[in-house]
């Protein structure tokens, strides 16, 4: 289902209309392509306060050329060390560093802001590190344009290298006001070819006949991985074709099936480096109207056959350590959502699972757990949404349109790469900085 609105404000009399009657202006967004696959300008670092991060020599791998001395009249990316930040007064430089240049920041520029975690010990220093969350949401919510801002919050800077790549790159671009921590110890960084960081791997990705779960296998597959793609036997076809174009191979399988998890493991005896849990139904009715059928079915799809595959699969040894798991959550899951209760549930039921499940995993298998939080995203799902709801939908987010497939799919690639053994029991929304929720 196109969106109208969105192309109409893309020509110049939609733009002169929608402007003078204050409606949202969404931009184009610059998404990663064969052809444009860098952002279209420089970097400018900045400091807010003192930092002992060694962040240089990070930045000048992360992509876009650096300009330190700001020589550039519009830089499509700012990245700034805020970790030094301890008080209200060295707050301060968070604002003398970015007010000078944000009206600089090209469309789709990035600004990401860098902090440390809080200390427990340091109330002042845990004030003032909190203040650039809100700072961030904030930031996001009003500089338009196409362009995102987010906070890292990170010890080391070479851990956060493939964070900052994601969040400094075209790959980026639907997601904005998140908070994002890489601390978990991650051990050496593997060298990495950046343009095909899952070579040699092997990625299974739930639901990926279509929608979404197909964008991910795309996207893995691009990234140099080895793609399975599952799906219920109605949807064999698609998934026979897609993984024909992608050179991996299909799996027909009820992910709800009570063996799921071991057919998983005897169709792959070399074992599997990525789990995608993507599939996901939705069977929306106000609770007063739920019978008890459509709750379970969508708690069995969406959570229990998640929390079942992923305990038998890394009771078999078939996750191999250094690797990764990324669920599906929902912003359902985190704001909640009239006539979804049994979606909102099983979607928050998924953080829960990430935020117990990551550290122990990382310490007993190397494998980190994250998830995805899409939020409006065109594809059959939200196509189905009535006109209005689905308008609201598109607009109430900072960037004022929906996202797509290739997103939530490019966040994803991010959270299986190699190189992002630091990031783990992450929730990441990918949802244009959605108003709804947190
Ligand atoms: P979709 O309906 O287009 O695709 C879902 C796929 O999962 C289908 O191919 C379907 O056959 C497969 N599937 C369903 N039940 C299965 C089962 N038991 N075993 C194996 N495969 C099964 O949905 P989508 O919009 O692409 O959504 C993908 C995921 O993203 C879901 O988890 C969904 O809840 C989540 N999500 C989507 C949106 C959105 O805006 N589209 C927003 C938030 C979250």
């Amino acid at each position: 289902m196109p969106d109208r609105y969105l192309s109409f404000t893309g020509t110049a009399p939609g733009r002169f209309l929608t402007r003078r009657l204050g409606l949202p202006q969404p931009a184009a967004l610059h998404r990663w392509s064969p052809d444009r696959p860098a952002l279209d300008g420089p970097l400018l670092p900045l400091t807010a306060g003192p930092s002992a991060l060694d962040l240089a020599p990070v930045l000048a791998r992360t992509g876009p050329a650096v300009d330190p001395a700001g020589a550039a009249a519009r830089p499509a990316a700012v990245v700034l060390d805020a970790t030094g930040v301890r008080d209200v007064d060295t707050l301060a430089g968070v604002h003398a560093a970015l007010h000078p240049v944000v009206r600089s920041v090209a469309p789709s520029g990035r600004i990401v802001v860098l902090g440390a975690p809080l200390d427990p010990a340091d109330h002042h220093q845990s004030a003032a590190q909190q203040a650039l969350e809100g700072f961030t949401r904030s930031l996001g919510k009003e500089i338009g344009g196409g362009r995102t801002v987010n906070l890292v919050r990170l010890t080391d800077a070479g851990a956060a290298e493939s964070t900052l790549r994601f969040l400094l790159s075209p790959r980026s671009a639907y997601v904005s006001g998140q908070v994002i921590d890489v601390l978990a110890a991650a051990g050496p960084v593997p060298p990495a070819d950046p343009g095909r960081p899952l070579a040699g791997r092997t990625a299974l990705v739930t639901g990926a006949a279509r929608g979404i779960g197909a964008a991910v296998a795309e996207t893995l597959a691009r990234d140099g991985a080895r793609v399975v793609v599952l799906d219920v036997p109605q949807a064999a076809q698609d998934a026979r074709r897609l993984a024909d174009h992608l050179g991996g191979t299909a799996l027909t399988l009820d992910i709800t099936a009570a063996d799921a998890g071991e057919r998983i493991a005897a169709e792959l005896p070399g074992g599997l480096d990525v789990l995608v849990h993507n599939a996901g139904v939705t069977r929306d009715r106000r609770l007063v109207n739920m019978p008890a059928e459509r709750w379970s079915s969508v708690l069995d799809v969406n959570l229990a056959s998640v929390l079942r595959t992923t305990d038998a699969l890394l009771a078999e040894g078939t996750l191999r350590p250094g690797g990764r798991i990324v669920a599906t959550a929902s912003i359902a899951g985190l704001a909640g959502n009239a006539g979804q209760t049994n979606y909102g549930a099983s979607k928050a039921g998924i953080v829960g699972l990430v935020r117990s499940l990551a550290p122990r995993a990382l310490a007993e298998h190397g494998v980190t757990v994250n998830a995805v939080a899409p939020g409006f995203i065109e594809t059959r799902m939200t196509a189905a949404v009535p006109l209005f709801i689905r308008e609201a939908g598109r607009r109430m987010n900072s960037l004022a349109q929906g996202g797509l497939p290739v997103d939530v799919a490019e966040t994803t690639a991010w959270l299986a790469d190699p190189a992002s053994g630091a990031v783990n029991g992450q929730v990441v929304r990918v949802c244009g900085q959605s108003l709804l929720g947190a």
